[in-house]
């Protein structure tokens, strides 16, 4: 079916235009261009929809819980954190990850959010044996994003070492047969891809890296893994290895254009350069590394060497992609003491390069996936050329109308409907 919508304004990364309509055809726009007839939006601007692209769903049970010391454990972090967060995780069945991912997928739409990257770690049962299907907990992920109606690329997550025994496969051949059981079973999925991950150096040795490098450019996946978020780990890294972990990964074959590095807090200079070197992104999730004291990543020299830059609400402690990107600007002016420093080259603002980050591109193109948001229309007083950061530095969540995924309404249009029915 083809469809065009007009809504009031149509934003990119520089601005809003009126009179512009957006023409959907089997779930992908075709057109982008003025028009006066089709189906009228009023009081909506409509942008394109916020990819989150680090996600733990079953991390958001934890929301509110962990927010006091425990006596025996004075000083907490997030080695403290991650003891919680692995009770939760022992206590997951299929059924409860199905359920809890939904809650989070449903809580992702009303925010803005229309796809979703879900890092999934934990794989067997508790005692470490696999459930029956061997991918039992990866398609419950699965299932609950086409509850929910959001956009999935699903990273089944390597983990050889430490960490609960359901976590771990016991080789990489027994890993890389469940993937490709996995990317079997989604094909004809048309909300679902599925990737690969590493979950980090610490979990995984280099040999496993080695493989899964070689295994996701073979047939050009994307492929995630976390580094440098923890000072320990840096350490960890150099003393099995001698060297830092971006730095294995380069070794090891693991950085390549579809290549994504989780957080990249504590990555030096070196690091970087290798980065851009390879043409790898990071991904930022600033909430959750607030929220768990790691740091902040190092965003001017990221800029600097035009590594592309995505975000995501990782642990869920918050979901709201605008103060995801918000907060890596403002981060960013506090400790450099001055303000709009995340400045794109010959920009004069640095709402562009994070709207960019949010939305992985500049605003709806045709040949893109009809995967948009409605602005609340209270923003529409906002002279048209500042909206884009007036949602950016003065919005939040509370502004999203309505997504639509794959040329759709989202099923739940409901804004924070299921922000606080948590838990599992
Ligand atoms: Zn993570």
């Amino acid at each position: 079916m083809r469809r065009t919508l007009i809504p009031d304004l149509v934003l990119d990364t520089y601005g809003a235009r009126s009179s512009v309509g957006v023409t959907i055809e089997d779930g992908r726009i075709v057109e982008v261009r003025p028009a006066t007839q089709g189906e009228r939006l009023p009081g909506v601007a409509l942008a394109p929809g916020f990819v989150n692209d680090h996600s733990h769903a079953f991390q958001r049970g934890l929301r509110g819980a962990v927010e006091r010391i425990v006596p025996s454990r004075p000083h907490d972090d997030f080695w403290t954190w991650r003891e919680r967060m692995y009770a939760l995780a022992n206590g997951l069945s299929p059924d409860t990850v199905r359920e809890a991912s939904r809650r989070c997928f449903e809580e992702m739409l009303s925010t803005g959010y229309t796809s979703v990257t879900e890092f999934h770690y934990v794989h067997h049962r508790p005692d470490g044996t696999p459930y029956e299907d061997p991918n039992a907990l990866a398609k419950a992920v699965v299932l609950a994003a086409e509850d929910a109606g959001i956009r999935l690329l699903l990273l089944p997550v390597a983990y050889a070492r430490g960490g609960l025994p359901r976590f771990r496969d016991a080789s990489v051949r027994a890993f890389l047969r469940r993937v490709d059981d996995l990317r079997a079973w989604s094909e004809g999925r048309p909300l679902v891809e599925v990737g690969i991950a590493a979950h980090s150096v610490r979990a995984v040795p280099r040999g496993w890296l080695e493989e899964i490098g070689g295994y996701a450019k073979e047939r050009d996946l994307p492929l995630h893994i976390h580094a440098d978020e923890q000072q320990r780990e840096i350490e960890e890294c150099l003393s099995e290895h001698g060297v830092r972990p971006v730095e294995l990964l380069a070794q090891a074959g693991f950085l390549g254009p579809d290549t994504t590095i989780i957080h990249a807090t504590h990555a030096g200079d070196g690091e970087l350069d290798l980065l851009a070197e390879h043409g790898a992104s990071v991904c930022a999730c600033p909430t959750t590394e607030g929220n768990l004291g790691d740091g902040f990543l190092p965003a001017e020299g990221i800029l600097a060497r035009g590594i592309r830059l995505s975000v995501g609400s990782d642990s869920h402690v918050r979901i709201d992609p605008f103060e995801e990107l918000r907060e890596i600007e403002t981060n960013a002016r506090r400790l450099a003491g001055r303000r709009n420093v995340l400045l794109g080259e010959n920009e004069t603002s640095p709402t562009p390069y994070l709207l960019r980050a949010g939305w992985g591109r500049d605003g709806i193109e045709p040949g893109d996936a009809a995967d948009l948001v409605e602005i609340d229309p209270a923003l529409a007083d906002v002279e048209p050329r500042n909206l884009p950061s007036a949602l950016v530095f003065g919005a939040g969540a509370g502004g999203v109308v309505r997504t639509w995924v794959d040329g759709r309404h989202a099923p739940d249009d409901n804004p924070g409907s299921s922000t606080f029915s948590a838990g599992l």
